[in-house]
């Protein structure tokens, strides 16, 4: 499978190419030349899977040629094993909604089910084989603990995880700082999570670090990330047995829910995909006026979705823009400059096709937890409740699966404060949290952050 640069159509990389780099040359994001669609007939053998045959079916559509499929299958075996259910996911009714759990692997967060996959790539790729390989990740909260669960005391691998100092649940912090190995280094940034997701974008940019450290990438920007979050739309989709479903999802970079757009554009008949934000509305005021204007960051109770930067926008934007990589490039540019860009009418009918996007304050949300609790006895983190409020605002859409995407657990000083209620450890984080926590404080900047790396790996 070939990929290019929404940038730049006339690079060329292969699978291992572009999971290795993340980013392409030039600050595009990479897309595969190729959507595999499958007609009615394939959909109802598909339906007939396990979910680990339903990923190994789907992912290797984005990796053939590169990766035998018993090989990817055996791959997909082993990074679930971990997992609370066989079937990795779990729909839940709860009145009126379906629930899609995501959050039953090591780190009580969806992210796990795309990370457990990257680490065993990176063995199985050879990557990091005759050199070392220096990961750098930005996360908002959940993806630098799965990141960490996947790679800790891998063969020639470091992973350096940059989170916002004090912007991240308590637990979120309590995961990522324990659970790693001698490979792992925490860098608590005193800033946002996108001035992290800064940094790191600015480091792959520079040629000539990013070589001296052979630096890799694992953000929500790697493909291959996103190829793994395709299977549980299908997934989902495939149990409930109804036509026209939509999805709500709670979402900040839209990796996530982009997924669930690649699923639409592979054949699977998916209504609507509804965005959930919270106070960090810029998808929500793009969707629906065409401004994408990043503002400054606001800490809300849904820390990983406190982002203005929602980097995976720039994927949708090359369909929107009929594939055209010049006129990505152009709105990219009036970003950089004028820090903000405009779509036009056209542009934003199109993208309603297929989106819809909702705000969901912190009230709402906390009043949502609440409502849950008490009508159903069943505790929702708030990520997910915006992912329900989002849902409940259309009441002409019927039939809308709710994307859960983390264990309550995680977030359980809101939740006390919503429902009164302490919640007791999952059995199945397995991990010791109450471990002294290993973390640095640096300054917001790309050069602390260089001098951090070249420190360690010296
Ligand atoms: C990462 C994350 C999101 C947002 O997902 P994106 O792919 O960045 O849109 C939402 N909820 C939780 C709990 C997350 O960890």
């Amino acid at each position: 499978m070939n990929y290019f640069s929404t940038r730049d159509k006339s690079l060329k990389f292969s699978f291992k190419d572009i999971f290795l780099r993340g980013l392409a040359p030039g600050g595009g994001l990479f897309l595969p030349a190729k959507i595999k669609k499958y007609n009615q007939e394939e959909l109802n053998n598909l339906s007939q899977l396990n979910y680990n045959e339903l990923a190994t079916e789907i992912i290797f559509n984005f990796c053939s040629g590169e990766i035998e499929k018993e090989e990817l299958s055996s791959l997909i075996q082993k990074s679930y094993s971990g997992f609370k259910d066989k079937e990795v996911v779990n729909l839940k009714k709860i009145g009126e909604i379906d629930l899609l759990e995501l959050y039953r692997g090591p780190t009580l967060a969806f992210k796990d089910i795309a990370m457990q996959v990257i680490g065993n790539l990176y063995d199985y790729l050879e990557v990091a084989k005759d050199k070392t390989v220096n990961v750098v990740v930005a996360t908002s909260g959940d993806t630098g603990s799965a990141a960490i669960a996947a790679l800790s005391n891998r063969k020639n691998i470091n992973l350096f995880v940059l989170h916002p100092h004090n912007k991240i649940s308590n637990i979120q912090r309590k995961i990522m700082t324990t659970i790693g190995g001698a490979n792992i280094y925490n860098i608590a940034i005193e800033g946002s999570f996108d001035d992290c997701q800064k940094i790191v974008k600015q480091l792959f940019n520079e040629d000539s670090f990013r070589s001296k450290i052979n630096m890799s990438g694992v953000n929500s920007i790697n493909w291959a990330r996103i190829v793994c979050q395709i299977v549980y739309y299908f997934y989902s989709f495939f149990k409930l047995k109804k036509n026209n479903i939509s999805f709500s999802v709670p979402t900040g970079n839209f990796g996530d829910i982009y997924a669930g757009y690649v699923a639409k554009k592979m054949g699977l008949p998916i209504n609507k995909l509804i965005v959930a934000t919270n106070k960090n509305d810029i998808l929500q005021r793009v969707i629906n006026t065409g401004e994408y204007k990043p503002d400054t960051v606001k800490a809300t109770i849904t820390p990983s979705m406190d982002i203005q930067v929602a980097s995976n926008f720039e994927r949708l934007l090359y369909y929107i823009l009929d594939e055209s990589d010049s006129k990505v490039g152009s709105l990219m540019n009036d970003l950089s400059s004028k820090s903000l860009f405009n779509l036009e009418k056209k542009e934003i009918d199109r993208i309603k096709k297929d989106f819809e996007a909702v705000k969901v304050t912190d009230e709402e949300t906390v009043s949502i937890i609440n409502e849950i609790y008490k009508e159903h006895k069943f505790i929702i983190d708030p990520h997910t409740a915006t992912g329900v409020g989002a849902a409940k605002s259309f009441k002409n859409l019927r039939d809308i699966v709710v994307l859960g995407t983390a264990h309550p657990y995680k977030f359980n000083d809101t939740i006390k404060k919503a429902i009164g209620k302490n919640l007791d450890s999952p059995e199945h984080l397995k991990l010791n949290i109450d471990k002294k926590e290993t973390f640095d404080i640096i300054g917001n900047s790309n050069s602390e952050v260089k001098n951090y790396i070249l420190g360690k790996i010296q």
